[in-house]
């Protein structure tokens, strides 16, 4: 990028050639009043408040859309300029109704929403204050204080008297205060691809108001926020929000899913007020979704918040110290044997407690049963994608998805999965990218598709084979790409004959001509950048479904170039780091084997104790258990009650332990099980660092104290390994973990904390002066050439029959995360989804007589739940679909258990079930 030098206010600035006069004058530390301008949307410079004198050009230009040329010399401030800025102001404020108490009362600085008013008190009805919580916060306030705006000398309280408006459970709409700049409706509909608000009429005068001014629940909302955080006055405010100033703010990550984007988390006393999205988040540039943006706050103070450590005595939980709650784990841990205990660690705790935890339970329990719930989820990404690449992890960058000109999701409910990803996508099918969807159901993304390929369930293996099969049978694939970097590519081609496009037509039900199509703008549109998630990866044949679409990326040689790559969406906030930190049985810390020897002795010098060559994972844990080999587990902010398939059967497992320990935030459905509960701290009061989906390592900085006598889990997990004689737990901060973890993992040995203060670094990162790496695979592949895989396609491992005619897939929600352990702690988010419901086509549901909102029972070989049903043209009739977030319908303990044989995902995707009507 070019920059250009020009003068303001008297001193060279330097800036981005293209970039306005408005943000090179913000790059230089300089303040220009705007309302309508907004660093997320295209400026249009409607409102003129941003004006400028520069040399040269007649009149005054609007800052915010006048690019800078070299040598341009701008004034940003002459008392013309200044003038004319108050003329605009005053007349915002008359044209608007604004009440103009806020923009002159002395106090403002000090004031309080309690504190009663000296000023302008007569005049709030003596007992309605406008006070709107924007205060010192507010742009207009700010503009009219530095532009000088003449305080009024008649009544100054004219104001237009409307209702508040609700905007849904989480924010406000008060519409005395807006000024009409259109941010809002311009950022939902530019940035977020939603039209819920609009530009309208209110008694005459120009307006913004919800879409037809329906309720917020009935647009399309997503309760992002992002209107919220571009409102320059008290307009539009969080409804919980309304306690004055934060003293403090730190920049942290987010605890939800994998994005991994920045907040900001402010805080007073103790007390975290609010979280919003960091405008420098490498990932989230300013967004993020409604979890992040309201779904913390309540969560970290929620009643429910585990305090105290709680011991089981007389079958049940009772308070205990700390001293007594480790003495009692420590003591009966030390008396199995390895084999005899498992550990099943967290993608939402850090790295650093991941890391802790997999060198106790190998080092010190003497264990090699380990594993986490991204075994549930992207094992086979990691297992597909190191088979072809080498390396287990997505390719490129979120931001380089942005550039791709073709993006083919598969499998993903990306917008309420990942939706400041599906941001990236939004934004590049605005600028002419061609979007492709895999999915049997239609999804928030299908209105930016070119093109909707819907499989049957349980048949991508086939449909990802048959778009190769068009690709090579048209000569598209990239031959240069094949021949110098890839090796198998015979054999693979031979194998596409058991792929005739007609015989993929007939199984998967995708038209012959929709395969050809996609597979013509696969190969040829430019970059692509291929997205994938549970819906390819939780499956009993998950593993093959990605070496298929990594046998896509190869022959159309979109690997290690600008806007292509492969990108596994993960989905916890760490379920990245979880993996690279070795919480697996067959991986240590860096995806060493375990099962390689050089490597263990690797370990096992650092650590001076043997580390284990196997182990089980965590369906092997559950059999082990119900067996009773298994006699005790250590379950660390994991709720494996809920999360596993057929979960009845898992329950009956862990109630033949031993020795069950959880330590979490809540008591989850599993901690009320246990024998003894160790509190953990919300990632609000902790530190360390969570790896993104992109493999970006991000810190997580601590906001307030812990919750009562919570810690941390890194620090719980050191505690526990000393009481039991382990050797190096004695580090004093996550930063001396990180900096062991990076002496053993040549990928880490450029980060550190210190570094990571000045922002998130992508592994690899050899050195300290290295800048990370931001996509793999450019000059070659960490196995040296990319490995083609010939595929077989295998039938889902449960298929529908005469008893169970349809199949269920599962999904999440927008507005709930995983079990709803941390989501359903807020209210808000409650308001928006607080039950489950079963989704069924409306075609399956008049054929059962079954009418939206029906309490209906779900059966498959495993039990039943009892759900409302919801009719909807989302699923294509035979396929039902719920998420798994509801502890009162536990999805799971319906879902099919059988295997992917590489990874030991299960079949989440294509359970056969029936559906009959309840309480009829
Ligand atoms: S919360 Fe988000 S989706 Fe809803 S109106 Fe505001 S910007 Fe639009
Ligand atoms: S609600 Fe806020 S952002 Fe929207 S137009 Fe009014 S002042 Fe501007
Ligand atoms: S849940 Fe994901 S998309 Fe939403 S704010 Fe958090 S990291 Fe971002």
């Amino acid at each position: 990028m070019t920059s250009v030098a020009l003068i303001i206010e008297g001193r060279e600035v330097r800036a981005e050639a293209g970039s306005t006069v408005l943000e090179a004058a913000r790059g230089a530390g300089l303040y220009v009043p705007t309302m309508c301008s907004h660093s997320s949307v295209h400026s249009h410079g409607t409102c003129r408040l941003c004006i400028v004198a520069i040399e040269g050009m007649a009149g005054y230009p609007t800052s915010c859309d006048t690019e800078v040329e070299p040598g341009m010399v701008v004034r940003l401030n002459p008392p013309e300029v200044q003038q004319l800025r108050r003329s605009i102001l005053e007349s915002v404020i008359a044209d608007t109704q604004h009440p103009r108490t806020c923009l002159e009362c002395h106090r403002r600085a000090r004031c309080s929403p309690f504190m009663a008013c000296t000023r302008f008190g007569a005049v709030w009805d003596g007992n309605k204050c406008l006070f709107c919580h924007k205060n010192q916060r507010c742009e207009l306030q700010h503009a009219a204080t530095v532009i000088k705006v003449q305080p009024m000398t008649d009544s100054p309280y004219n104001y237009p008297g409307l209702e508040v408006q609700p905007g849904g459970p989480l924010f406000e709409r008060d519409y005395n205060l807006c000024i009409v700049c259109g941010r809002c409706v311009r950022v939902c509909e530019e940035v977020r691809g939603r039209t819920a608000l609009a530009f309208t009429y209110r008694n005459g005068r120009p307006a913004v108001d919800s879409r037809l001014g329906l309720p917020m629940e009935q647009t399309d909302c997503e309760f992002c926020g992002a209107c919220v955080d571009a409102c320059p006055t008290g307009a539009l405010m969080e409804k919980h929000h309304k306690r004055g100033l934060a003293s403090g703010t730190v920049t942290s990550t987010c605890p939800y899913c994998g994005v991994g984007c920045q907040l900001r988390l402010e805080y007073r006393e103790g007390e975290l007020l609010r979280t919003f999205p960091d405008p420098d988040g490498p990932a989230n540039r300013g967004q993020a979704c409604v979890k992040g943006r309201f779904g913390i706050t309540q969560m970290v103070h929620h009643p429910d918040r585990l305090t105290t450590p709680l011991i089981r005595d007389n079958g049940h939980l009772r308070p205990a110290t700390w001293e007594e709650a480790l003495d009692r784990v420590a003591s009966r841990l030390k008396g199995y044997q390895g084999r005899e205990v498992g550990v099943m660690g967290s993608p939402k705790a850090t790295n650093e407690a991941g890391y802790l935890l997999q060198k106790w339970t190998r080092s010190v329990l003497g264990s090699g049963n380990l594993d986490q719930s991204e075994r549930q989820c992207h094992t086979s990404s990691l297992n597909g994608l190191m088979q072809s690449t080498g390396s287990g992890a997505m390719t490129t960058s979120i931001a380089d998805i942005g550039r791709a000109s073709v993006i083919l999701v598969a499998g993903s409910n990306l917008r309420a999965a990942h939706p400041v990803i599906g941001l990236q996508v939004v934004g590049a099918a605005r600028r002419g990218a061609k979007v492709i969807l895999i999915n049997p159901r239609y999804t928030d993304l299908n209105s930016y598709a070119d093109t909707w390929l819907r499989p049957r369930p349980g048949t991508d293996v086939a449909l990802l084979m048959g778009l190769a099969r068009a690709i090579v049978d048209a000569d598209l694939w990239d031959h240069t790409f094949v021949d110098d970097r890839c090796d198998g590519f015979e054999q693979f081609r031979d194998s596409l004959s058991a792929f005739p496009l007609e015989e993929v037509d007939r199984l998967t039900g995708v038209p012959r001509s929709d395969m050809e199509a996609a597979a013509r703008t696969l190969a040829t549109a430019g970059p692509a950048a291929i997205l994938f998630s549970s819906g390819i990866t939780q499956s009993s044949h998950g593993t093959d479904s990605v070496l298929a679409l990594a046998n896509l990326a190869l022959l159309t040689g979109n690997i290690g170039k600008d806007g292509a790559g492969l990108c596994p969406l993960r989905g916890h906030n760490n379920s990245q780091g979880a993996s690279d930190m070795g919480l697996l049985p067959d991986f240590l810390p860096g995806y060493s084997p375990v099962a390689d020897e050089g490597a263990r002795s690797r370990f096992e010098a650092a650590w001076g104790t043997p580390v284990p060559p196997t182990g089980l994972d965590s369906a092997g844990m559950v059999e082990a258990a119900a067996r009773g080999d298994l006699k005790s587990l250590f379950v660390m902010g994991e709720n494996p009650a809920m999360t596993l398939a057929d979960s009845d059967r898992v329950r009956q497992a862990l109630g033949k332990l031993e020795f069950l320990v959880v330590q979490d935030m809540f008591l989850t459905e599993t901690a009320r099980m246990a024998s003894v509960v160790l509190p953990a701290c919300s990632s609000a009061e902790g530190e360390g660092t969570f790896t993104n989906t992109e493999r970006r390592v991000q810190l997580v900085r601590r906001a307030i104290s812990p919750a009562g006598a919570s810690r941390p889990d890194w620090l719980i997990v050191s505690q526990l390994a000393r009481r039991m004689g382990g050797q190096g737990f004695d580090h004093q901060h996550p930063a001396q973990v990180w900096d062991e973890v990076a002496g053993l993992v040549p990928d880490y040995v450029g980060i550190s904390h210190r570094r990571l203060e000045d922002g998130g670094l992508q592994w690899p990162c050899p050195s300290a002066a290295h800048p990370g790496i931001s996509s793999l695979h450019t000059d070659a592949f960490l196995r040296g050439k990319a490995q083609f895989t010939r595929l077989e396609y295998r039938p889902p491992a449960e298929p529908p029959d005469a008893e169970y005619p349809l199949v269920l897939t599962t999904e999440c929600s927008l507005f709930q995360f995983q079990t709803g352990s941390m989501t359903r702690k807020v209210e808000g988010l409650e308001g928006l989804r607080g039950e489950e419901a079963v989704e069924i086509n409306l075609v399956d549901a008049q054929g059962l007589g079954i009418g939206d909102g029906d309490w209906v029972r779900v059966s498959s070989s495993r039990g039943s739940v009892e759900v409302r049903a919801r009719v909807t043209g989302a699923s294509p009739p035979g396929m039902v679909s719920m998420t798994h977030h509801f502890a009162e319908v536990p999805t799971n303990s319906i879902t099919c258990p059988a295997l992917d044989p590489v990874s030991g995902v299960a079949e989440f995707k294509a359970t056969a079930v029936k559906i009959e009507k309840a309480h009829a």
